[in-house]
């Protein structure tokens, strides 16, 4: 049976997409068959994020008027052929499509893929009950901010008043210096709050920007970032593996051999 999970998290630009994005393409490297689903219409990013956007034809709302079929919508991605997106319309709203739409989609998809990832938007308007719609599983995400958390907290009750049981958390952006001097909420401050399993913490590091710009998941790098192995420790949980979470203060291995390589070459 395919797991279907939305990425969902109340407050917009929290990391919604680079957890879709990076999450999708762990999965894929992995061996699992993936479709990730921008429910973002309007204002589409998953593209950009996996380096598709020149691949697109069509997209979810021409597959739903007919006007082509499914396979030719899904981008195929050439690193990892296991990978697929299903893109958003960039020019329509979010009125645009149904709930039940959104549903019969899905259910076409898990004939091929055994995970399907949606990219939901922000708010708790018809974009997120559409991204909803088809999910059995949710990934809250959120960043250690009141304003964050409040949202996650609302987002996780609506959730389960439309049936999705099993609902997990990742807390984006953490700054471990920050949360040691008390000016940053910790994970368990986080935790404390939601009171819902955590599958994972990301630190905040500029490489994600890096490979946001560079439209390359952080999995894709040689060498793994701290951001890029938090990403694979969530893949690995998400999978019922048992990781212990990583301490994100201790530099990510490698950085001293680099850092004597550049000041003694
Ligand atoms: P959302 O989909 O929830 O709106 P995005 O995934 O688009 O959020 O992320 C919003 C911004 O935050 C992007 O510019 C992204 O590069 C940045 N960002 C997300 N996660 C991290 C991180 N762990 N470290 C640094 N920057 C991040
Ligand atoms: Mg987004």
């Amino acid at each position: 049976m395919s797991r279907i999970i939305v990425m969902t998290s109340g407050k917009g630009g929290v990391g919604k997409t680079t957890c879709t994005a990076n999450l999708g393409m762990a999965l894929a490297k992995s061996g699992q068959r993936v479709a990730v689903i921008d429910a973002d219409f309007g204002l589409r990013n998953l593209d950009l994020l996996l380096g598709l956007e020149n691949r697109i034809v069509y997209t979810a709302i021409d597959v739903l008027a007919g006007e082509c079929r499914l396979d030719q919508a899904l981008v195929k991605d050439k690193r990892q052929p296991n990978l697929a997106l299903l893109p958003a319309a960039q020019n329509r709203s979010k009125e645009s499509i149904k709930p039940e739409q959104m549903q019969r989609l899905v259910k076409a998809l898990t004939k091929v893929y055994n995970f399907i990832l949606i990219d939901s938007p922000a708010g708790i308007e018809m974009g997120f009950r559409n991204a909803i719609a088809p999910a059995r599983e949710a990934i809250i995400v959120t960043t250690p901010e009141i304003s964050a958390v409040r949202d996650a907290d609302r987002v996780i009750g609506l959730l389960e008043a439309n049936d999705i049981k099993a609902v997990r958390l990742i807390i984006n952006r953490l700054r471990p210096a920050m949360v040691e001097a008390g000016q940053m909420m910790s994970v368990k401050d986080v935790q404390g709050i939601l009171s819902i399993p955590l599958l994972g913490v990301i630190p905040d590091d500029e490489q994600v920007i890096v490979s946001t710009n560079k439209g390359e998941p952080l999995i894709l790098e040689e060498k793994l970032s701290l951001a890029g192995m938090a990403f694979a420790n969530v893949t690995l949980r998400l999978q019922g593996e048992k990781v212990p979470l990583m301490d994100l203060s201790a530099p990510p291995e490698g950085f001293l051999t680099r850092l004597k390589r550049l000041f003694d070459p």
